[in-house]
């Protein structure tokens, strides 16, 4: 299959780029995938009410079919067509977060295929800030089912690039809307339990939905990471977000660390090994690797998010094979972050 590229300017959606949408939009209708921004990630979206339609996603990302899918939708009243009934806090997360970066899990109504939920009777909504995504929601008539545009296991595509890298020849069409603002997936958060609970940390952190909701809870999964416990959101359980060489985080304080980190890599490059190193604005000069790269600021966690999955791909590329990075504060969007890393690490952690 030939994968057809297009560029459009988030912030300049004129009628060319309306004609590539509803093209897009139609690929979709008649069962075909399109990858395309959010403002978290790059989706790969699909027809959410056609079982075809998602059987074909999980088959070009090599997607575990037990992963279900969130279902993305362009406003409220749509919400209600798919799930047995919008419960209280639904409205309140949307007022305060739609659109935006906040998944929300539901009871499923008929008209969702189990193909799209990985055989489950709740399903996950997000109703997304970009404005690309939201003229394709509205194009493709209302429900585009969109993991992220990658191959399963891989980190999240933040630029158009690295959906090509990973999807060419697979799907119908890949839009290039520039990189993406936030560049972690969304929280995730189940309404189908008495007390909401989160289910994956994201930019809308814990104090965010507890301030709205009052009472929310977090799947323990996320927070130990030796817990037997099965995670509830199905896609939490396998290896993910997985950089090609081997991770390593580095915790201590910043001397330590840093003496750490460049006694190891220059022990690894004496053995012929290419050794990135991930640390902040504050620290990169003090690293010596084969690539070393800042993730951002501390100051502003936002930064890391932002950037942290795209170093991970660029050191694929450079082909480092041994990388090391500094750890991150877990508070706020810090916890989105850590568990990103964590999982792209393989909770490899060394403390010095
Ligand atoms: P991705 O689309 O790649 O960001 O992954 C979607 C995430 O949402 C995976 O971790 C899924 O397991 C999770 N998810 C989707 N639907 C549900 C659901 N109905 N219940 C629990 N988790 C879900
Ligand atoms: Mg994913």
């Amino acid at each position: 299959m030939k994968t057809e590229l297009f560029k459009i300017e988030e912030n300049n959606i004129d009628a060319s780029a309306m004609e590539i949408i509803k093209r897009a939009g139609q690929i979709m209708k008649d069962g075909g995938l399109v990858a395309f921004p959010t403002e978290t990630v790059y989706g790969l979206g699909g027809d959410a009410l056609n079982p075809e339609s998602s059987k074909k996603i999980y088959a070009a990302k090599g997607r575990p079919s037990d992963n279900p899918l969130i279902v993305h939708v362009c406003c409220m009243e749509d919400v209600e067509k798919i799930v047995k009934s919008v419960p209280e806090a639904a409205y309140k997360l949307a007022d305060a977060f739609w659109p935006g970066p906040l998944t929300m899990i539901m009871n499923k109504s008929e008209l969702v295929p189990m193909e799209t939920t990985g055989g489950l009777e709740t399903v996950a909504i997000r109703m997304p800030s970009n404005k690309i995504a939201a003229e394709l929601i509205r194009a493709e008539g209302g429900y585009i089912a969109a993991p992220s545009a990658n191959i399963s296991g891989r980190p999240s595509p933040t630029i158009a690039r690295y959906c090509v890298e990973d999807l060419d020849g697979r799907i119908e069409m890949i839009i290039d809307g520039g990189q993406v603002g936030i560049g972690l997936e969304s929280t995730i958060v189940d309404l189908t339990v008495d007390v909401p609970m989160i289910l994956r940390p994201g930019y809308v952190t814990y104090d965010m939905l507890k301030e709205v909701l009052g009472e929310v809870s977090i799947d323990k999964t996320i927070i130990d990471a030796n817990s037997k416990l099965k995670p509830k959101a199905p896609g939490m359980k396998y290896r993910h977000y997985a950089p090609k060489g081997e991770l390593t985080i580095v915790e201590g304080n910043q001397n330590s660390v840093v003496d750490y980190i460049n006694t190891e890599a220059q022990k690894y490059r004496e053995q012929g090994h290419k050794v990135g190193i991930i640390g902040t604005d504050d620290t990169c000069r003090l690293y010596q690797g084969d690539a070393v790269k800042s993730a951002g600021t501390r100051d502003d966690e936002a930064t890391i998010a932002k950037e942290l999955f795209k170093i991970l791909r660029e050191f694929d590329d450079e082909g480092m094979d041994i990388m090391f990075s500094e750890s991150f504060d877990e508070s706020g969007i810090g916890q989105a972050i850590m568990n990103r890393l964590l999982k792209a690490a393989g909770h490899h952690v060394v403390h010095v």
